[in-house]
């Protein structure tokens, strides 16, 4: 079982829930509707990777997440995650209602930096995503929809959070392709102060 490193510790993840939608701005970068409901979906344990790997057939999109690390049920860390997404192939198997693994969970589709203990307010949270230098994506808890807290009840509701899952929280606006030979930079913030920061370079798989 691969394993995120959590307050310096290893830390087995059984699976990683994902909310697709939960920004706004991002529906509509997409021409999506907003949901009634939150989207959610599901990378397994497989899915994750500590490198940012270009996949070799498809093309595939970042997209930068605020992730929690759950234990006894309740949101325990927080770090950063790419949710990798093959666009093209997520657009076809949309359009024909469809489930979306071939697009979302396959090998490497999901990225992380450490994950560290949560000691400040939720709401204070936000990240930034720098490629090559120059920020593509920013946005954080005021632009969600479902908020952290409420997503966990919701989810929870219809599956357990065993101890190590994580939750993506979904991605603001800005999304696009991984390049050959670019370098991503994920800052996680609560408020002004960096908790974390995170340098992927883009690495041929
Ligand atoms: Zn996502």
């Amino acid at each position: 079982m691969k394993c995120v490193a959590f307050d310096e510790k290893q830390v087995e993840v059984s699976k990683i829930v994902c909310v697709g939608r939960n920004y706004v701005d991002h529906i509509a970068e997409l021409n999506n509707e907003i949901p009634a409901e939150p989207v959610i979906f599901i990378k397994p344990n497989s899915a994750i990777s500590h490198n940012l790997l270009l996949h070799p057939v498809d093309q595939v999109h970042y997209e930068s997440e605020i992730t929690f690390l759950i234990m006894k049920g309740t949101i325990a860390g927080v770090g950063l995650g790419l949710d990798l997404t093959k666009r093209e192939v997520q657009d076809r198997l949309k359009s024909k209602g469809l489930p979306w693994e071939r697009a979302k969970s396959f090998d490497n589709s999901a990225v992380f930096s450490k994950f560290i203990p949560v000691a400040f307010d939720l709401s204070t949270l936000r990240l930034e995503l720098f490629i090559d230098g120059v920020l593509a994506q920013q946005g954080g808890y005021e632009l969600m929809m479902y908020k952290p807290d409420v997503l966990v009840a919701e989810i929870s509701r219809f599956l357990s959070f065993e101890d190590g899952d994580l939750l993506m929280t979904g991605t603001p606006k800005g999304v696009g392709p991984l390049a050959a030979g670019s370098v991503l930079t994920g800052r996680l913030f609560s408020d002004d102060s960096l908790l974390i920061e995170c340098r992927w370079p883009v690495e041929a798989s």
